[in-house]
């Protein structure tokens, strides 16, 4: 394939923009090469600036998981943006996708829109934070809550990336309030619980991990933490941003059975537009401006466009029983494809899969946390992705990132696709 177009428009990007992209997942420094361009996109695929046509594996990083340009989607934008984009009022939509939204996920009240999953998150936990009366925080290595300061303490996929797990420009004092455990080891969360008694506001978690490749988390983890949460007054937090209206209607609330206390959105939610949220019972939702002393704002929070495109695709996915379903066949049929062609060539992997979030890490040994993420070939990892590129198949280019699977995707994209990764496994 050739990528002459794409090669050309990043050396103009370079020049304008910090390495010629917006956000720095985006970028190929982990595989070596340039980034692709887009030019558009429809259902499974992508096309680039060179006119290449690639089955996509990325899918915006989750949010088209009905398919880029989806028609219900896009009208419902086209028809909102000749109303007028933006208008710092609120709109009947907004209470329309909020009832929506709260139909759909188990055990909250109320729910507040904003711009991005990392709003989301940095609103949640001052929301947290405010609520108990407490400052610390836990996460855990190799999840990832966006990009704001507390949180960039070993935040997985870009961050881990790019080498730098603390980011300079985060301050001591900012850092010390986060503190950190291991995924799916509970005794290094109990520790640090019995180390700062009552200091702790809130555990935040992807419940299931997505960025250090797909981590489920172990029988009785979340259980685990709801518990000491409950027994600690520590406020439960889920990141659902990347889970949330893709594993099930409810998330993985819904789908392994745990109630958290704040959930946070984003991704699928805003259907291919900013949008990110957070939610919970009312009680702790009515601590939130006007009703109550913790502020958080935003001028184009809830824009309409936004709105549009999220409520459309909230409503497809609510209205289609059988969605998740199919996304997980489908993601069962490409995992048996993908063990059969790498294990055929004694190649070393892991593949972790839980419903439509899938990751092939080059490592035999189980892939449990981020140390065990970590120990995946790299080398080996480029020559799979480029090989990949080189036969249609976009998929992420990080050997931390999870491949979103849309419904898109027919049987016959997924045979090709293995059909590909057969090829590519004997090169490896
Ligand atoms: C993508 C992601 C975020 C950040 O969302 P943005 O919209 O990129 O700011 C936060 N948490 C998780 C789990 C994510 O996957």
């Amino acid at each position: 394939m050739l990528y002459q177009r794409s090669s050309q428009l990043f050396v103009e990007a370079e020049q304008v923009i910090p390495g010629g992209v917006n956000s720095p997942v985006r970028a190929f420094k982990a595989v070596g090469g340039t980034p692709i361009f887009a030019k558009s996109a429809k259902g499974a695929y992508v096309f680039d600036e060179d006119g290449n046509r690639f089955i996509d594996y990325i899918n915006s990083w989750g949010p088209m998981i009905l398919g880029h340009a989806f028609p219900p989607v896009v009208e419902a934008v086209i028809e909102k943006a000749k109303l007028g984009t933006s208008f710092g009022m609120p709109t009947e939509m907004e209470t329309q996708i909020a009832a929506l939204a709260i139909k759909m996920v188990p055990g909250i009240d109320k729910i507040r829109f904003v711009n991005s999953g990392t709003e989301a998150c940095m609103s949640a936990i001052r929301l947290a934070r405010g609520f108990t009366k407490k400052d610390k925080i836990i996460k855990f290595a190799g999840c990832y809550h966006g990009h704001s300061d507390s949180f960039l303490i070993q935040a997985g996929s870009g961050a881990v990336t790019f080498g730098s797990p603390n980011s300079p420009g985060v301050t001591v004092g900012t850092a010390k309030d986060t503190l950190l455990a291991k995924y799916n080891d509970f005794e290094s969360v109990k520790v640090l619980v019995e180390a700062n008694k009552n200091e702790i506001a809130a555990i935040i978690i992807e419940p299931v991990a997505g960025n250090m490749g797909c981590i489920p988390p172990n029988k009785g983890f979340l259980e685990a933490l709801r518990q000491i949460c409950t027994d600690n007054a520590i406020l439960l937090i889920f990141d659902e941003v990347m889970t949330g209206f893709r594993l099930a209607k409810g998330g993985v609330q819904e789908l392994l059975n745990v109630t958290a206390d704040i959930v946070t959105f984003g991704k699928v939610i805003g259907g291919g537009l900013p949008v990110g949220a957070f939610a919970a019972r009312a009680e702790i939702m009515n601590y939130l401006a006007p009703l109550g002393p913790v502020y958080q704002a935003g001028t184009l929070s809830g824009n309409p466009l936004a709105m549009a495109a999220g409520l459309a695709m909230l409503k497809a996915l609510n209205e289609d029983e059988a969605v998740f379903q199919r996304l997980s066949e489908k993601t069962i049929y490409l995992e048996n494809g993908i063990q059969k062609a790498l294990s055929s060539n004694g190649i070393a992997f892991t593949i972790n899969r839980i419903g439509s979030m899938i990751s092939v890490h080059f490592d035999a040994a189980p892939v449990v946390d981020f140390q065990s993420a970590a120990k995946g070939d790299n080398e080996t990892f480029k020559k799979f992705f480029h090989g990949l590129l080189n036969e249609g198949i976009y998929i992420a280019p990080s050997a931390y990132e999870t491949w979103f699977i849309t419904d898109a995707l027919t049987y016959d994209d997924l045979d090709f696709t293995i059909r590909a990764i057969e090829k590519v496994a004997k090169t490896l």
